[in-house]
């Protein structure tokens, strides 16, 4: 984060504006808007000021501003002219350490302008930290269209009550609980509506409801999330709505920085990471964590790589909690070997290659032996390797053992759907050199099948980042 971003209060306070231009007219707006007293200096005030000129806060000095100007001021705006005068005014503010905004000029400013949507008392500010103010602008715009202007009244409408429901909720986490509940329930829908009289009957009755629940003792709840492969645009709605809810986040190692930014950012983080050689927790302590938790009456949202129930051991976690009776929700993720073949152009199946998709584990309790060969190695079959990459060349050479055609092709895809995703195409006889030659780390799904032959043809459409930067090489000729 390049800036900090933060409201400021200026109400009764003096605001500097240095010009008499359309910016400066701006920012006197913006500044009279928050109740500042503004001081404008300029020669003569362009047209834009035309609906603020006679504004009883503003005052208007046709003069340059000189150093006196902005003892006790809150803050200051250059616009001028010509960057001779925004330099001497920035020099000026910064010595009566006031923090100054110089328009377009982000090397002379203590602090930036976001772009606003303003439902007053209710206000969003976008900033892209000066890199793309158009983009900010664009993403305002969208903001706009979302936020109804009744929210602005929504808000006022919860300020109201707020003491009210502070002192009769004494557990901050029901307190939490109740608004969320009510700002997004049929309350909201009648202010939205204008009827705050039927809405404040409703919120008596439901404060009612939060007071009881809090004499009875509370109780919480996990939700075990599946996040996806690590693109966060392929996390779904409902996970999105639970990770916005939840009071404290167990994340596994998979989990990447881009999805755990969309948790509530109050929400405690607990590192559970395991590795297939560095079981950090053992699985039974995350399922007593988990218990332990949603008993202290938390939101606990367990979020996992992929798909919860895929090679995920979510339904051990589960168990201990159907044991005490806490209640869960599961919610789905897409699983790894749809993202990365989604990702890499290789189709899982295919009415010329493929009938079937198997997901297998290389990775069991006594390693690859585990696995069923006869199932394996069937004709028109797509084999999905999930936890494969330490055991490749193990792999290989039992699938080359149990006959598999030595030019079968493979690919494997490493950091699937991530930025830095890689792809290596090559066969069941020497993919498990590329690999090794080109280092790679994980995580990797291996996919093993003539549908990676499709490759070649559907890669090519594929954005470049999705595509992984190792391209195909030969096509596949042999046969099962
Ligand atoms: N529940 C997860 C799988 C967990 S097992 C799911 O449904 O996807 C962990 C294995 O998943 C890794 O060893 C790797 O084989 C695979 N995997 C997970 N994320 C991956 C990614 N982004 N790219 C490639 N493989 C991935």
């Amino acid at each position: 984060m390049d800036y900090l971003p933060i409201f400021r209060d200026v109400s009764e306070r003096t605001v500097v504006v240095a010009g008499g231009g359309t910016v400066a007219a701006r920012r006197c707006e913006i500044a009279l808007r928050a109740g500042a007293f503004v001081k404008v200096f300029a020669e003569e005030l362009g047209d834009d000021f035309r609906d603020i000129h006679e504004h009883p806060r503003l005052q208007h000095l046709p003069r340059c501003p000189r150093p006196d100007d902005f003892e006790g001021a809150a803050l200051a705006y250059a616009a001028c002219r010509s960057e001779e005068d925004d330099r001497r005014v920035a020099e000026m503010a910064r010595a009566a350490s006031v923090p100054v905004n110089v328009a377009d000029r982000p090397e002379l400013c203590d602090f930036i302008m976001p772009s606003i949507v303003d439902r007053s008392p209710m206000v969003v500010a976008v900033s892209s930290s000066g890199a793309s103010p158009i983009l900010a602008r664009m993403i305002r715009a969208k903001l706009e269209t979302m936020l109804p202007s009744a929210y602005g009244r929504l808000a006022r409408f919860a300020g109201d009550f707020r003491d009210r429901v502070m002192a009769r909720l004494k557990n901050p986490e029901n307190r939490r609980r109740f608004w969320e509940r009510t700002l997004d329930g049929p309350m909201a829908s009648l202010v939205f509506a204008g009827d705050e009289q039927a809405a404040e009957t409703l919120m008596e009755r439901e404060l009612e409801a939060a007071e009881a629940e809090e004499r009875s003792g509370i109780t919480g709840e996990v939700y075990l999330v599946g996040a996806g492969p690590g693109d966060p645009d392929l996390i779904t709605f409902k996970a999105l709505r639970l990770m916005q809810k939840a009071d404290v986040v167990l994340y596994d190692r998979l989990i990447g920085d881009g999805i755990l930014n969309l948790v509530r950012r109050e929400a405690e983080r607990i590192y559970v990471g395991k590795r297939p050689d560095d079981h950090t927790l053992p699985q039974e302590s995350i399922s007593e964590m988990l218990v332990r938790l949603a008993k202290e009456g938390k939101r606990v949202l367990r979020l996992k790589g992929g798909d919860p129930f895929i090679f995920g051991r979510g339904g051990e976690e589960i168990e201990r909690l159907a044991e005490e009776c806490i209640p869960f929700q599961v919610v789905p993720g897409v699983t790894a070997a749809s993202g990365c073949s989604a990702y890499a152009g290789i189709p899982l199946t295919h009415r010329d290659h493929a009938q079937s998709c198997l997901f297998v584990t290389a990775h069991g309790r006594n390693g690859i032996v585990d696995l069923d060969w006869k199932q394996i190695v069937r004709p028109r079959q797509t084999v999905a390797v999930y936890m494969g990459l330490r055991i490749l060349p193990e792999l290989t050479d039992a699938f080359l053992a149990h006959g598999v055609d030595p030019d079968m092709p493979v690919a494997v895809v490493e950091k699937g759907t991530r930025p830095g995703q890689r792809v290596i195409v090559g066969t069941i006889a020497d993919i498990a050199e590329k690999v090794r030659e080109a280092g790679f780390n994980g995580p990797a799904m291996i996919i093993i099948g003539t549908v990676v032959t499709l490759r070649n043809k559907l890669s090519w459409y594929l954005p470049e980042e999705s595509a992984g930067d190792v391209r195909p090489e030969g096509r596949f000729t042999g046969t099962l």
